[in-house]
C-alpha cells in the first residue's frame, strides 16, 4: 500500500462511493493526464472512457484550453461579477447566445451543473411572480415544477427535488420540496406498457394530463433533453422534446433545458436541443462549458424572462442570487478556447465518423445473450445489461454486474462507471477511431467475460 492511498483514505471522503469499502484496494491515483489517456501514479495508462465523469472534450493537456488559461492567469485568476465585469466573462457569454438555440439572449454564470439548474428554477418561479399571471385563470403563485421519473439534475436540495432515481433521492424526501412527476418515455421499458412507435408516443398524453390539472400551479417544466443520462443513457425518440416544446407553450410553463450532461457535442450537435429544433425559456449548461478544464457553469434565460426582473432598486425585482466564484475568469476563458476549437476544428463533423462506427460494433453486441438494450445518442452510450434478455429481467443490483465489468476493463486498460446495470461510454469527442476501436473492444471483452 502506497503512501499515498493512505493518505487518500486518512483525508478525503469520495463522492458517490461506499467508504467502508474503499479502504479495501488501493486508489487509482491519477499523476497525468494526456488526450484521452490517464496515468496513474504506477504509470499504467487508461482510456478516459467517460472524460472524467462527462466533461472532457477535447482530451487532457489540450493545448488550446491550456494557453487560454495561462494567458488569463497572467492577467488576473479571479475577480467578481458581483457590481463588477470582466472580458473573459463578456466574451464568452457572447459565444454562447451565439450558438445557443434562438431566443435564449441573457448568461447567468454559476459553477456547477447543480447550480445552474437551480438558478433556472429560482428565474422560473421569479419570473410569474414579478410578472403576475399571464392567463387569468392562474395564480402567480405558480411554483410548483414538472420533473420526469429517472430523472437526475444534481445533488443540491433543489435538483435533488427534480430527482427521479429512488436509489439516490428517495433518501433525502423529507428534506424536498414537492415536485409533480411525470413518467419518462424509456422505450426499453416502458412505464405504460407499450410499444415505440405503435404508442404514438402515448408518455406525451400523460404530460399533458398533468399540465391540465396543474398548469395553474407549475412554473417550469425541467427536462434532459434527448438523454436522461444518469438514470443509464436513456433516450426519448425523436420529436419527444418538440412536443413538450408544444405542451408547455399551450400551458404558459416554461421549459427549462438541463444540457449539463447532453450539451457541448455530446449528443452529436452543439446542444440536444437542436435535434428537435427546439428553443426551451431557460437553459442550463456545466460539463463542458470548459472543455472539461474547470468548474463553470451557466443559465441561459430568454430576454423575456430577464426583463421580468427589471424594475426601480426599490421594487426589490433584483435576481438575489451569486456565487463567489461566478463566471469565474480562468473558466471563462477556457470556455472561449473550447468553443474556438468547436470552430476551428470542425469537432462536430469530426465526430460523425465516430458516431457511425460505434452504431456499427453496437449492433454487434446489440446480440449477445445479457445485453437487454443499447441506447446511443451521438458520443453518449448506454448498454443496459440483463439477466434474461427474453424477459428483461434486470440483474439484482446486489451483483454490481455493471461495477465488475468495469473492474475488467480497467485492468484492460480503459477507465468506465457505471450506471447500476448500465456500462456508460463517453470518451471524449476527439478520441480517434483507433482508440475508439480499443475502447469498444475492450469493453465488450469485460462485458463478455464477466456476463458468461
Ligand atoms: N444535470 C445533469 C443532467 C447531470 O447529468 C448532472 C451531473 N451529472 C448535473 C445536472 C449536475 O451537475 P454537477 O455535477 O456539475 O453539479
Amino acid at each position: 500500500m502506497n503512501d499515498w492511498g493512505e493518505k487518500d483514505r486518512q483525508y478525503i471522503w469520495h463522492p458517490f462511493t461506499q467508504m467502508k469499502e474503499w479502504g479495501e484496494t488501493d486508489p487509482t491515483i491519477i499523476v497525468e493526464g494526456k488526450g484521452v489517456f490517464l496515468k496513474d501514479i504506477q504509470g499504467k495508462r487508461y482510456i478516459d472512457g467517460t472524460s472524467s465523469i462527462w466533461v472532457n472534450l477535447h482530451g487532457h493537456q489540450n493545448k488550446k484550453i491550456d494557453q487560454a488559461i495561462i494567458a488569463q492567469m497572467g492577467k488576473f485568476s479571479h475577480a467578481t461579477l458581483l457590481g463588477l465585469s470582466h472580458q473573459p466573462a463578456i466574451q464568452l457569454a457572447e459565444k454562447l447566445v451565439q450558438k445557443s438555440p434562438k431566443g435564449l439572449k441573457k448568461v447567468f454564470y454559476s459553477d456547477n451543473g447543480s447550480t445552474a439548474v437551480e438558478v433556472a428554477l429560482k428565474m422560473a418561479f421569479g419570473f410569474f411572480r414579478h410578472k403576475g399571471s399571464r392567463a387569468p385563470r392562474e395564480s402567480p403563485l405558480k411554483r410548483k415544477f414538472i420533473s420526469f421519473t429517472n430523472a437526475y439534475h444534481g445533488d443540491t436540495i433543489g435538483s435533488v427535488s427534480l430527482g427521479g432515481i429512488d436509489l439516490f433521492h428517495q433518501f433525502y424526501r423529507p428534506l424536498l420540496f414537492e415536485t409533480i412527476k411525470a413518467p419518462a418515455p424509456y422505450c426499453y421499458r416502458c412505464p405504460l406498457g407499450l410499444a415505440y412507435p405503435e404508442c404514438q408516443m402515448a408518455c406525451v398524453d400523460e404530460v399533458e394530463k398533468i399540465m391540465e390539472a396543474h398548469h395553474h400551479e407549475v412554473a417550469g417544466l425541467v427536462i434532459e433533453p434527448v438523454v436522461q443520462a444518469a438514470a443509464g443513457m436513456i433516450t426519448a425518440p425523436d420529436g419527444y422534446l418538440k412536443k413538450i416544446r408544444a405542451l408547455c407553450t399551450r400551458y404558459n410553463i416554461l421549459l427549462i433545458a438541463d444540457e449539463v450532461a447532453v450539451g457541448f457535442g455530446r449528443t452529436g450537435r452543439l446542444f440536444a436541443c437542436e435535434h428537435d429544433r427546439v428553443a426551451p425559456d431557460l437553459m442550463a449548461i456545466a460539463k463542458g462549458i470548459t472543455g472539461g478544464y474547470l468548474p463553470l457553469a451557466a443559465t441561459l434565460a430568454t430576454e423575456e424572462i430577464y426583463d421580468a426582473f427589471l424594475g426601480d432598486y426599490s421594487e426589490f425585482k433584483t435576481f438575489f442570487h451569486g456565487h463567489s466564484y461566478t463566471g469565474n475568469p480562468l473558466g471563462c476563458a477556457a470556455g472561449i478556447a473550447n468553443l474556438e476549437i468547436f470552430e476551428r476544428e470542425e469537432t462536430l463533423k469530426k465526430i460523425k465518423p465516430k458516431i457511425g462506427f460505434l452504431k456499427k460494433e453496437l449492433r454487434r453486441i446489440a446480440k449477445w445473450n445479457h445485453v437487454g438494450d443499447i441506447r446511443q445518442a451521438g458520443m453518449m452510450i448506454g448498454i443496459e445489461l440483463v439477466e434474461n434478455k427474453e424477459e428483461k429481467t434486470p440483474y439484482p443490483l446486489a451483483l454490481r454486474i455493471g461495477q465488475k465489468v468495469c473492474e475488467e476493463a480497467k485492468k484492460n486498460g480503459v477507465l468506465l462507471r457505471p450506471l447500476g446495470n448500465v456500462i456508460v461510454l463517453m470518451p471524449p469527442l476527439s478520441i480517434s477511431l483507433r482508440h475508439l476501436k480499443e475502447l469498444v473492444s475492450v469493453v465488450g471483452k469485460a462485458i463478455q467475460t464477466v456476463t458468461q
